[in-house]
């Protein structure tokens, strides 16, 4: 008798935590696509819409240099409908992608998509012991029409998967290339004309969009955030500044503005953020990528005295 009802009680929970499990497991019959971090994840939002489920496996508030995978991410990027990445950037995910040896129609990799462009070193690595020769720059997404190659092959990708719904993702594409195209006209015509070309920023991450725009990028650490300038070469960028009459050195979110900060004392500059827009962050988080973007350029304006 005493068994009984604890038996019963058991059992709803059992139930429960099976239903549970396979809901997890598929909620629904919407594709599931994985995003490596989040300029990224915002395209795959922007063309799937309502149709499909996007997972960004760099969290929000993280920067993507470095990113470390847990297993059940790993199982992710195997279990993906479609996986978009770029290779070269996190080795984690570049990785888990080759582990899963995913079909190359249901995979959409920047670096085959887009054309990289050679690293550009940082103080640090002009002495040679820190960058590697023949490593690409990463940064592809801040260069709009980057963003737009991206799109086009997405969307392609995702009617493959998902054929019902191709119509829809056109639309949403088209939608999505129109607002880009919009911003590359924003930011041509906005730097068309400036007193100053070039840029002094956190980390290199800007090769792409100075390259659109013809600015010329100093950056103070070189692709990877993480790599501190020595006292000497902060001392040649802060020549630079004074010299050129530069007014802002560039800081951004996910990475500390210690140094730049140094810089712009020393030099009697101002600091702004200028976003690589890597990833949202606390104070982004109710922003998106053409949000973050425009604000860049207004940045730059006001910055580089563009009229
Ligand atoms: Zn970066």
């Amino acid at each position: 008798m005493k068994k009984f009802p604890a038996l019963l009680a058991v059992l709803p929970l059992v139930a429960l935590l099976a239903a549970c499990g396979s809901t997890a497991a598929k909620d629904n019959d919407k594709p599931r696509v994985v995003a490596s971090f989040y300029p990224f994840a915002y395209v795959a939002e922007q063309v799937g819409g309502s149709f499909v489920d996007v997972d960004n496996l760099t969290s929000p508030g993280a920067e993507p240099h470095d990113l470390e995978l847990k297993p059940k991410q790993v199982a992710a990027v195997q279990e993906a409908d479609l996986v978009v990445y770029e290779k070269h950037f996190q080795a984690a995910v570049d990785e888990a992608v080759d582990q899963a040896d995913r079909p190359k129609d249901s995979t959409v990799d920047a670096d085959t998509v887009l054309n990289a462009l050679p690293a550009q070193a940082g103080a640090q690595e002009e002495g040679g012991h820190e960058g590697e020769e023949g490593d690409e720059d990463p940064h592809t997404w801040l260069d709009p029409t980057n963003m737009v190659l991206m799109a086009e092959d997405l969307s392609a990708k995702l009617s493959k998967v998902d054929p019902e719904h191709s119509s829809t993702y056109r639309a949403n594409t088209d939608r999505l290339v129109a607002q880009l195209e919009t911003l590359d006209t924003s930011f041509a015509a906005g730097l068309k004309t400036c007193e100053r070309r070039t840029i002094v920023t956190s980390h290199a991450a800007f090769q792409y969009m100075a390259k659109r725009y013809d600015l010329t990028q100093v950056p103070i650490a070189g692709i990877d955030p993480t790599n501190e300038p020595s006292p000497a070469q902060l001392g040649d960028i802060t020549q630079l500044v004074r010299k050129e009459g530069i007014t802002t050195i560039f800081t951004e979110e996910l990475v500390s503005p210690a140094i730049a900060d140094t810089i712009a004392k020393e030099a009697g500059a101002m600091t702004a953020t200028l976003d690589p827009i890597e990833g949202l962050s606390n104070d982004t988080s109710s922003e998106n990528y053409l949000t973050l973007m425009e604000k860049n350029l207004t940045t730059l304006e006001k910055a580089n005295s563009c009229s």
